[in-house]
């Protein structure tokens, strides 16, 4: 297994459970990947994922291993989930309390109520849909399209609509409809431009809840404890180990050479680093006759992100965990990412205040805040090594705006990383941060399947394999390559 992250993790688990040998090769010191953590001054911060939802699937992987999730790992809800502010001074709190989302939905636009009560149930036959059948399978081209079963899905998932264009159905007002659709831009895709299956994500968000990790060490405690159940299921972890090449003969993948040339010999390699890495930098041109560079070259990214961890001493009286803050111009926005690839100058801005929640995160009477700006993978059109500086002064000063006015005098610990960072300390390719792009031609009977094609006995798991990036699905990610695993070694 190459990688420590949560699709390799939940992977690994599966096949020890199942009684495989299982030794994991993680290039980086600890277990997470995206999920890692940052410790400064007393202060702790998620350096990647915050929003954490389905935390039954979680709980299954404990439970498939004899264990329950709850003795290890204390789980609150973050109730509201999100406070959502747009620029003409409309805010809504917004979680899994329905009267309360009716009643703020209400004084908005009564009309409005309805089409949410309908958006609801809609989302629940998509999600339900998405969970029994497209998230549990690797797809292996767009032949699998034509099955009546997949026509079927197709008129639940509402496949043909576009997620802005189903939203339109539902909301009157440009702000809900606006909540509903913006978090396409994270799979790197315009609202527009994903199916209407996307309104899974609002929807669970409204009904399972966000979830945090109490106990003084953020999400990243869900890495930890991953691994620590590994460890108890007799997988072997081998960290600071980076993995240069994938060994393969003519009878495919053969194990794994790491950077200071030992070779570990494997019957399968699950890879849980990014798709496009594993097979440009570690398997020899001469094994890729499909995933040749130029192919791979024209692999859409996602999007990737600019975040500033920043300590600061006092807290914000007005903040939730999850904090919402929208541009003024939404679609300047989306032609900026997307259009010109530059980072926005007015962007959506999250900031997470952890502290909030889990008090242990920073001093007394201080915020550990993670203030995050979607913005483009890397491309030419920006230079983040030289314009970085400029772009967290932006950031500051916006962010002051949104009412945190003395901001920039009380932060007492800076950290920024920006998109090179993920390209450079996890090896994602141009720094997307969900694998690929969300975008039609590269999703689901489109993605690169979780069997390689190419190499016999290789695999992945993860954000940049199917069914998709996101905590919940790259642990869904790691139970449909086991079952491949198996399926191919008990032949
Ligand atoms: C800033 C940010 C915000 C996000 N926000 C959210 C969110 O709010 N909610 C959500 O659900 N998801 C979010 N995500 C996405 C989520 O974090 C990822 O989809 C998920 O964690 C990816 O898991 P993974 O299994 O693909 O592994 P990764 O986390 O990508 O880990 C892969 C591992 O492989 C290792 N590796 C790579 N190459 C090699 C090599 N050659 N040799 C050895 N090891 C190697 C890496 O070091 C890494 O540890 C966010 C991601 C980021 C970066």
């Amino acid at each position: 297994m190459i990688g420590a992250g949560l699709g390799g993790l939940s992977a690994a688990i599966r096949l020890a459970n199942a009684g495989c040998a299982v030794t994991i090769v993680e290039g980086g010191a600890r277990p997470g990947g995206k999920l890692g953590t940052l410790e400064r001054g007393g202060f702790r911060f998620d350096t990647g994922p915050t929003i954490f939802t389905l935390p039954h699937l979680l709980e299954d992987l404990f439970r498939e291993s004899g264990e329950c999730l709850a003795d290890h790992l204390e789980l609150v809800p973050c109730e509201p989930a999100f406070r959502f502010a747009f620029r003409d001074g409309v805010e809504l709190r917004l979680g899994t309390d329905l009267r309360r989302n009716v009643a703020q939905i209400a004084a908005l636009e009564p009309r409005d109520v309805a089409g949410f009560l309908a958006f609801l149930a809609r989302s629940e036959r998509i999600y339900d849909e998405l969970m029994a059948y497209f998230f549990r399978r690797s797809f292996n081209g767009p032949r699998q399209m034509f099955t009546p079963r997949v026509a079927r899905a197709g008129l639940t998932l509402d496949v043909i609509r576009s997620l802005d264009g189903r939203m339109r159905r539902y909301f009157r007002d440009p702000h809900l409809r606006h909540i509903m659709t913006f978090k396409s831009i994270y799979v790197g895709t315009p609202p527009t431009q994903v199916p209407a299956a996307y309104a899974a994500i609002p929807y669970l968000e409204f009904v399972y809840g966000v979830w945090f990790a109490r106990g003084g060490r953020g999400l990243h405690a869900i890495a930890e404890e991953l691994a620590a159940l590994a460890v108890r299921r007799g997988v072997a972890i081998r960290y600071s180990a980076p993995v240069k090449e994938i060994a393969v003969g003519r009878d495919g993948a053969r194990g794994v050479i790491l950077a200071d040339d030992e070779f570990i010999p494997a019957d399968a390699v699950v890879s849980n680093a990014d798709l496009v890495h594993t097979y440009r930098d570690l398997v020899h041109p001469r094994w890729r006759r499909r995933y040749t560079d130029a192919r791979l070259a024209r692999y859409e990214p996602s999007s990737s992100a600019f975040i500033l961890y920043l300590g600061v001493d006092r807290v914000y009286p007005g903040l939730e965990h999850h904090n919402v803050f929208f541009p003024a111009d939404y679609a300047g926005e989306m032609a900026r990412i997307f259009g010109e690839k530059r980072p926005p100058a007015d962007p959506t801005i999250y900031i997470g205040d952890f502290a909030r929640t889990d008090p242990a995160l920073a001093p007394p009477g201080s915020s550990a805040l993670y203030v995050l700006a979607p913005v483009p993978h890397i491309t030419p059109a920006f230079d983040w090594a030289r314009e970085g500086d400029a772009y967290r002064d932006l950031l500051i000063a916006r962010v002051r705006d949104l009412g945190l006015a003395d901001l920039a005098e009380r932060i007492v610990v800076e950290e920024r990383w920006t998109p090179l960072d993920f390209a450079e300390r996890h090896h994602n390719n141009l720094g997307s941060i969900f694998g690929l792009s969300g975008k039609w031609s590269q999703s689901t009977f489109f993605h690169p399947p979780n069997r390689s094609e190419e190499v016999r006995g290789l695999y992945f798991a993860g954000g940049s394999a199917q069914p998709g990036g996101g905590i919940p699905l790259v642990l869904l990610s790691g139970e449909i390559t086991a079952e491949l695993v198996l399926e191919d070694l008990l032949k």
